[in-house]
């Protein structure tokens, strides 16, 4: 953040008073959707690849086609669909159960690379919190306990609960979006998307979700569906004062 950027941010979050981020009532009624993969944890440390290598594995084995070939539809699907295991169902039939279950197999907890102390700040944090990722349960669950947040999200979406009249529907879906502000009775303006991808803030936002851009996001961070753009969850009280104004 730049210097003056910087310095309105943190007078604002301040107040005249002095005091830091206290909970106003219209606070308690927020509700944070996170995301799970580089926005809890830093997912891009090593996660992801042994992800990735588990779902290229899995295409060579399943499809019959050679490692580069299983590679390319991998990211085509990735692209296209906003997640491998559409294009799979979609064009290959696979068993997303089975898919979800292989390509996440793996000790979570070793590859683990997060900031310290996020279960305290969650507590801090005014609101009730959900998660809403397209990972999968069991990964979701080793994830969340391996950060400590466990106790603090009790509220789990993963990508097996994002189905609309039967069929997967994982972020940026605007009708699953529509379907959790629903489902969660979220008052009108009270849910705030927290994520690290773009394409998902746009979705949401359309569908009148307040945004919170973690990390860079390129030329996405200026977007005018970034509501908020910053480096990491930790700055998340200071950013809730902003989204007030
Ligand atoms: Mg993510």
């Amino acid at each position: 953040m730049k210097g003056k950027q910087h310095r309105r941010a943190h007078g604002r979050a301040q107040g005249r008073s002095g005091k830091d981020c206290r909970p106003r009532t219209a606070d308690r009624r927020l509700i944070w959707f996170f995301d799970l993969d580089g926005t809890l944890h830093d997912a891009s440390h090593a996660i992801f690849a042994a992800i990735d290598a588990r779902m290229t594995d899995y295409v060579v084995r399943h499809l019959q086609v050679g490692h580069e070939q299983a590679n390319q539809l991998r990211l085509t699907y990735w692209r296209r669909y906003g997640a491998t295991l559409l294009g799979l169902i979609r064009h290959h039939a696979v068993d997303p159960h089975h898919f979800l279950r292989e390509t996440h197999d793996f000790d979570v907890a070793s590859l683990l690379r997060a900031e310290r102390g996020l279960a305290q700040l969650f507590a801090r944090l005014s609101g009730r919190k959900v998660l809403l990722t397209n990972a999968p349960q069991a990964y979701a669950e080793s994830v969340l306990a391996g950060i400590d947040l466990a106790r603090q999200i009790g509220t789990r979406y993963s990508i097996e609960s994002m189905r609309v009249h039967g069929t997967f529907r994982p972020k940026p879906s605007r009708a699953m979006l529509r379907h959790m502000l629903a489902r969660e009775r979220v008052a009108r303006g009270a849910a705030i998307l927290v994520e690290d991808s773009a394409a998902n803030l746009k979705a949401a936002r359309a569908v009148g979700y307040r945004t919170v851009l973690i990390g860079r996001g390129g030329r996405a961070g200026r977007a005018s569906y970034v509501g908020l753009r910053v480096r990491s969850v930790r700055d998340l009280p200071r950013a809730l004062a902003r989204l007030r104004g």
